[in-house]
């Protein structure tokens, strides 16, 4: 079994609308009780047998002890807490790290924890990437903190998260990327789930024919086009019929043996995937780390389909197809299980999320 531990030690200055683990202003979690927490989680970990990565969760650099959380996690449990096996590059908005007094010493705790670069997501132009993320300030400090890192000798990964925006936006974000020649860049679809921050996020969702118009415009800086229109292609219209034999519990044997789990600010332990929870197993603080890792391990892989659904108690994929007709709309989804949560949660299908 793999196993990931999310963990978030803050809020984000931001509340981007295609997020996921429903990031926005949050609080810190206090430096001696993470210590003692990390500490009893070390022991847990010991436990488990499997591949095991500890990640810490939203906009760390909001954290004003974020540079000495870094030092005591990676001192508690160094085997399993490392940016390396996450790409080595850390996600920021750049909004704190940038004006942080301390934000030089925060560099030098984040390469103990391997960071070789940090990863900046871009949505639009000034306006709309403002608007995704909720925050006005932003687009500028994507600017700033791009420029700042590049000085400092730091490699930086451009995130471009595809939506209506960045396809309308596109010729200023080539030229936004362009004073950055040495970054590398990619492109992200981001994911459905069913919440609300998600249905939100479908006016803003790119569609086939919007991604038409990114046709020529990628490989030149260095993205592989044939993996978005691969997507395309696999999207609503030309899947549906090869979904008539579709099947929940046949799909979800093919998954990687992966559970996930969230420990919030408060020290509550979560199973759920993507930062979404769907059973609360404990807290890190009170409750005993032998019985903790005994739940921990009697569970089963939660990668995706029972992550959010009771897989049992879904309805035939042939009956989905004949209520979602007829389709209004053609948006390109990362994978064909988020096209169908998609449509489980256009009929009210219940999910397991608490
Ligand atoms: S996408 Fe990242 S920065 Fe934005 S709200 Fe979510 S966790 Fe925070």
């Amino acid at each position: 079994m793999k196993y990931t531990f999310e963990i978030s030690v803050s809020g984000c200055e931001t509340e981007c609308a295609h997020c996921y683990v429903g990031g926005g202003r949050a609080a810190a979690v206090s430096f001696g009780d993470y210590v003692k927490a990390i500490a009893k989680l070390s022991g847990i970990l010991d436990k488990l047998e499997g591949e095991i990565h500890v990640t810490l969760g939203n906009e760390i650099f909001t954290h004003p002890r974020i540079s000495d959380i870094i030092y005591a996690t990676r001192e508690l449990i160094p085997d399993y807490y490392s940016y390396r096996g996450l790409s080595g590059f850390i996600p920021t908005t750049g909004i704190s790290l940038v004006n942080r007094k301390d934000r030089r010493e925060l560099l030098e705790s984040v390469k103990r924890a391997d960071c070789s670069g940090f990863m900046l997501t871009l949505h639009g132009d000034r306006e709309h990437h403002n608007t995704i993320t909720q925050n006005k300030l932003s687009f500028d400090a994507v600017k700033a903190c791009a420029k700042w890192l590049c000085g400092e000798g730091l490699d930086i990964k451009f995130n471009l998260m595809l939506s209506k925006f960045l396809i309308a936006d596109w010729q200023k974000i080539h030229e936004f990327i362009a004073d950055f020649p040495g970054a590398e860049k990619k492109l992200t679809i981001p994911l459905y789930l069913p919440t609300d921050r998600l249905r939100k996020f479908q006016r803003y969702r790119a569609e086939y024919d919007d991604c038409a118009r990114l046709s020529g415009k990628l490989e030149n800086i260095g993205i592989k086009e044939e993996n978005l229109f691969d997507n395309c292609e696999r999207n609503i219209y030309a899947k549906v019929n090869d979904c008539v034999c579709f099947d929940y519990a046949e799909e979800e044997n093919k998954l990687p043996e992966w559970t996930f789990f969230n420990i919030t600010q408060a020290f509550d332990v979560f199973y759920g995937n993507a930062g979404l929870h769907t059973r609360r197993l404990g807290n890190l603080l009170y409750d005993a780390p032998d019985e903790l890792a005994q739940k921990m391990i009697t569970l089963p892989a939660n990668y995706d389909w029972s992550a959010y659904y009771d897989t049992d108690k879904l309805p035939p994929i042939e009956s989905v197809l004949r209520d979602i007709k007829p389709l209004n709309t053609n948006f390109v989804y990362s994978s064909i299980h988020d096209c169908i949560y998609s449509w489980l949660d256009g009929m009210n299908v219940p999910n397991i999320i608490l």
